[in-house]
């Protein structure tokens, strides 16, 4: 896989710094029954890598510590975790709010027919991806049956109340494009991801959240590949508002790795950039879970080239658009 660092380290984006700290996002492993193309993470059923609960643990002492409220769970599919349940558990029984980064077709496959049952008891908030509402894009973009899949998978979940009115279970879904393009505006693709899986398949959502794709790892190595590096940079850049830098993701939210190692964001950990925690610490340290027990969370964010794929546009977070 090529790797797109050194064409994103040399950047003019705008310095940003944290101002409150919301949410801890914690990447349960990379483990997944897939492998997409646009994946950050390069997860993928072959991969070993998984938090343990000691490190559940110290996220859950640092989440009580600053009184974070929201613990975002993502992976690979963080439900092939074997620790997902003890620590969704705890985080719902010491009062935070949970969303579980859902790859939907986990719940198709054997030895995970828990997962929507699980979620629904715990009241934990899903962010299901499913990046179109084609079949033919879909399978094109994560592999064959995949639509097949989530459909059935998202039915469930609506069969347990997710995203029908008055419920209080919260399905959201997630597009990301399925090229070198920037996602089309929000609003009017929930309502075509609304109608079309509704009079298709009968199923119902709260949100579409519309994601751009970060030029780093698999989906950055692929558009080296193929020659749209550049392009693709020039769209980001081309597109980039000022106002976006308000709402990026990592002003409210710190990232954690397997290990418990920090970082701004999901996108900087998969380009093993660690946070930069002031005074003391040198920007090549590692600064891990056990350090914020200790001193104040990091203001200072580190960013490069890659950050213009949150602000352009109408902007991309893990909650979708910022305009
Ligand atoms: S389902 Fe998500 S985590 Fe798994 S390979 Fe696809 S993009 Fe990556
Ligand atoms: S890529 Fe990460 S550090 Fe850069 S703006 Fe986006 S959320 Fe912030």
């Amino acid at each position: 896989m090529r790797d797109t660092w050194p064409l994103l380290r040399d950047s003019d984006f705008p310095p940003i710094r944290r101002d409150r700290l919301d949410t801890l996002q914690l990447n349960l492993g990379y483990l997944c029954n897939l492998s997409c193309i646009h994946c950050h993470v390069n997860a993928g059923p072959r991969r070993t890598e998984l938090m343990d609960r000691a490190t559940m643990q110290l996220a859950l002492d640092v989440a009580a510590r600053y009184g974070i409220g929201t613990l975002d769970v993502t992976g690979g599919s963080p439900e092939m975790n074997p620790d997902f349940r003890w620590l969704v558990t705890h985080a719902r029984a010491a009062g935070m709010k949970v969303m579980d980064r859902l790859n939907p077709t986990i719940m198709e496959e054997p030895g995970y027919e828990w997962v929507g049952e699980f979620l629904a008891e715990h009241g934990v908030e899903t962010v299901a991806s499913l990046p179109c509402y084609s079949q033919a894009n879909v399978d094109e973009q994560r592999g064959q049956g995949v639509f097949e899949a989530s459909v059935k998978a998202l039915q469930s979940l609506n069969a347990l109340g997710y995203g029908q009115p008055g419920s209080g279970l919260v399905l959201n879904l997630v597009y990301n494009p399925n090229g070198a393009f920037l996602p089309p505006a929000q609003e009017q693709l929930q309502a075509d991801y609304r109608r079309l899986l509704g009079d298709n398949f009968g199923i119902v959502f709260n949100q579409l959240f519309a994601l751009a794709n970060m030029p780093i790892q698999r989906y950055g190595s692929w558009l080296m590949s193929k020659g749209k590096f550049v392009d693709y940079m020039a769209t980001l850049k081309g597109a980039h508002r000022p106002e976006n830098l308000r709402g990026v993701m990592c002003r409210s939210l710190l990232s954690v790795d397997y290990q418990g190692y920090v970082y701004d964001c999901d996108f900087n950990q998969m380009l093993h950039l660690p946070v930069a925690l002031e005074p003391d610490l040198e920007d090549d340290a590692r600064p891990h879970l056990r350090d914020l027990l200790q001193r104040d969370f990091p203001r200072r964010i580190r960013t490069a080239e890659h950050c213009y794929g949150c602000t352009a546009g109408q902007g991309s977070s893990c909650g979708g658009a910022l305009a």
